[in-house]
């Protein structure tokens, strides 16, 4: 066989924006799998140590290289896959820039042995800041190993740049994770730090999915097939019952290509419309099959995004053949999810409050935590436990001389003054729609957001909890499992410390499960599974424009989610309690989203309204 390699001509180079190819491990990864597969290889294994800082190898039982493309492979826009900017429109293989191997080559230490079948010795080659070391006929296996050791050795900047081991672990992963779902009929295996995480045998893509995503899912597919002149759907969505509080297992592929797309989710999302409650997210896996000419191409591979010619005709295709593969396998009438008791639970957090709910929900732990966390507060015992409200926002502070304007003010003024105990009776406080509590001020009265009151109190509680002071912890009786991809575990082991902290004790248990050993000891039992998703959810996805840590992502979403909910109605004790806490807190008129956390009606505005 000839040597297949050419050099781009300029001109080509120039169309192709450069573009940073090798921004961390896990892309080095993509493109060293890619090769191998574009290299049609049946086997493929993964190596990394600490996090592909230190090493990222990849073996191949591909078609390999002569001795010449084994050197021009390194070469920047040294590619055997595109001849004419023209290919770039037709293009079916993973990588096309020739630019991979020439990247990796700048920035780390790289040793290459490859042999195809025909020839009897392989090449064995060194390479330093692009500069060949050695090179050397060697005895090897057909195919394709390179050795990638010391990451950005060259470049400090970039390489403490990395983020933490298990972050970059996590990319890692999600990479090995995108090209082994797409390409079942190869075996792929990945290997941590000398522990196989992953061992994936030939099969069919169910099978497959399987193996990467948990044995339970079995049973809970439907598979989707759609063909057209147009184009091919076909892949497989979870039965309603295996939708998550985080969206992890979503992936769509485009000509065998792994794609984000908004869009195209929200085709799938509106298939499950009133299948899966609102704020969960379904499994699936979706392989989009259409003529390359089809999809403008991105000429940058690393970006994930694509823009197709006719962007609706995809969604429609896409929401028919979703909704068309629900309905055929929901069997029964009554949805499956009715019988899963996680997502039973669920819905009772967002139904409609009955008198019978109520009076359960009313004496359940979450509200004592109310009074309990006051209680951590305050100073003297419970007689003292309403000083800091009462001051001022009740009747008996009319008679104080003129009170400064706005009410928040009113409550800082109050917090940072010496406090007088006025001793007065408990004043009542009143609940409108089960939602806002009605506070009378000397100046009018305030409405408060029981939820978001909640949501700032929880808020600054875990803000503060620490190894000194952390949440107490009630061992559950029946300890819950939760089973998690591999991404997930990782992401779910950074948290676990700070999780401890808030209440939650988590251990693992085997690969990529956690037990559950203890909750909050103020919060009800029970939901401690689906918070734990929500969070993983909240931290992978949050954003609203600031970048966050994940502590604070967390304990953001622990206080939203522990927060009591609009429809619980509550008790006169309940009431005092949360407004008490609410004005403790430093910072009490708006959630840490910024929502308001009440609204303060003065008398003057009253009298306006109504015209006197
Ligand atoms: P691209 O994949 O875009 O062509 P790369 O820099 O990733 O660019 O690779 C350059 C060339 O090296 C490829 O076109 C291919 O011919 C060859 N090559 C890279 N990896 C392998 C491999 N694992 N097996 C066989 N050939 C490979
Ligand atoms: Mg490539």
């Amino acid at each position: 066989m000839a040597d297949i390699i050419q050099l781009l001509p300029d001109n080509i180079a120039n169309q192709i924006a450069a573009g940073e190819v090798i921004q961390r491990p896990g892309s080095a990864v993509k493109e060293l799998l890619e090769n191998a597969v574009d290299a049609g290889a049946t086997e493929i294994q993964l190596i990394v140590a600490e996090s592909g800082k230190s090493l990222i190898q990849v073996i191949d039982n591909g078609r390999g290289m002569s001795d010449l493309d084994a050197r021009m492979s390194f070469e920047r826009h040294a590619t055997s896959k595109i001849r004419d900017i023209n290919d770039l429109f037709h293009i079916r293989t993973m990588g096309f820039r020739g630019e991979a191997l020439a990247s990796i080559a700048a920035v780390a230490q790289v040793e290459l042995k490859t042999k195809r079948r025909e020839d009897a010795a392989g090449i064995y080659l060194e390479i330093e800041n692009s500069v060949v070391k050695k090179q050397e006929p060697v005895a090897t296996a057909d195919g394709t190993c390179i050795t990638m050791k010391n990451l950005f050795f060259n470049i400090p900047a970039r390489r403490n740049f990395l983020k933490s081991n298990a972050a970059e672990l996590r990319h890692i992963i999600d990479e090995f994770t995108r090209v082994a779902m797409a390409f079942p009929d190869i075996f792929f295996s990945l290997t941590c730090n000398g522990q196989q995480v992953y061992h994936l045998e030939r099969g069919s893509l169910k099978q497959r999915i399987v193996q990467l995503m948990g044995n339970s899912l079995n049973a809970r597919l439907v598979a989707v097939s759609e063909q057209t002149d147009y184009l091919n759907i076909t892949g497989f969505a979870g039965k309603p019952e295996t939708a998550k509080k985080t969206r992890g297992e979503q992936y769509f592929f485009v000509n065998n290509r792994f794609i984000k797309s908004a869009y195209l989710n929200h085709a799938v999302m509106n298939a499950y419309q009133d299948l899966i409650p609102a704020d969960s997210f379904p499994l699936y896996v979706l392989f989009i099959e259409l003529d390359p000419a089809q999809i403008d191409v991105n000429v940058h591979p690393t970006k994930q995004e694509i823009k197709f010619e006719d962007e609706k005709i995809v969604y429609a295709f896409v929401q028919a053949a979703v909704k068309h593969a629900l309905a055929q396998f929901s069997i029964t009438p009554t949805l499956d999810f009715d019988l899963d008791p996680s997502i039973q639970q669920l819905e009772a957090v967002s139904q409609p409050v009955t008198d019978t709910r109520r009076t359960a929900v009313s004496a359940s732990p979450i509200y004592q935590s109310f009074t309990r966390k006051f209680q951590a507060h305050a100073i003297g015992p419970e007689t003292n436990s309403g000083a800091y409200f009462s001051q001022e926002s009740y009747p008996g502070m009319k008679a104080m001389p003129e009170q400064p304007e706005a009410i928040t003010d009113n409550f800082r003024n109050v917090l940072s003054a010496p406090l007088e105990l006025a001793q007065q009776a408990q004043h009542q406080l009143a609940q409108v729609l089960n939602t806002y509590i009605v506070a009378e001020t000397n100046k009018g009265f305030m409405l408060i957001h029981q939820q978001h009151a909640h949501e700032r109190v929880l808020y600054e509680r875990y803000q503060q909890a620490s190894r000194l002071k952390p949440v107490a912890v009630q061992r559950n009786l029946f300890p819950v499992t939760v089973e998690l991809n591999p991404a997930d575990a990782v992401l779910l082991q950074e948290l676990s410390a700070d999780l401890l902290l808030m209440g939650y004790h988590l251990e693992p248990f085997g690969k990529d499960t956690f037990v559950i050993q203890g909750t909050p000891a103020d919060i009800e039992q029970g939901h401690e599974k689906q918070v734990i998703e929500t969070i993983l959810e909240q931290v992978k996805h949050f954003s609203n424009g600031v970048t966050l840590s994940k502590r604070e992502k967390l304990i953001r979403s622990l206080a939203a989610q522990h927060a009591i909910k609009p429809g619980t109605s509550l008790g006169q004790k309940e009431m005092t309690a949360l407004v008490e806490a609410l004005f403790n807190c430093m910072q009490p008129n708006v959630t840490a989203s910024g929502q308001p956390t009440f609204i303060s009606f003065k008398q003057d505005y009253l009298t306006q309204l109504f015209k006197r």
